[in-house]
């Protein structure tokens, strides 16, 4: 069961590229110009992904200009 849970407000980005640019494993522009998780457990305008490790997330989240990216272990907030 996947430990980690990544989550990202769309409303909230200004398609500056920092989270793609750093974790092109979870991110990508999406067509509508804003970033978007790829493969999402869920979607809309919060996005969820689950994650057995965390990859470079929480270097994406810690660049995120407009903090619409967080990281979670279980239940704890990391980012
Ligand atoms: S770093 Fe934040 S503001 Fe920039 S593209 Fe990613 S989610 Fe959007």
């Amino acid at each position: 069961m996947a430990s980690y849970r990544v989550e990202m407000d769309r409303t909230m980005c200004i398609s500056c590229g920092n989270c793609i640019e750093s974790c092109p494993d979870i991110w990508e522009f999406a067509d509508d110009g804003i970033s978007s998780i790829k493969d999402p457990d869920s979607n809309g305008d919060v996005q969820i992904k689950y994650l057995d490790n965390l990859l470079c997330s929480v270097d994406a989240a810690e660049r995120c200009p407009v903090l619409c990216i967080h990281v979670f272990e279980d239940d704890n907030e990391l980012v």
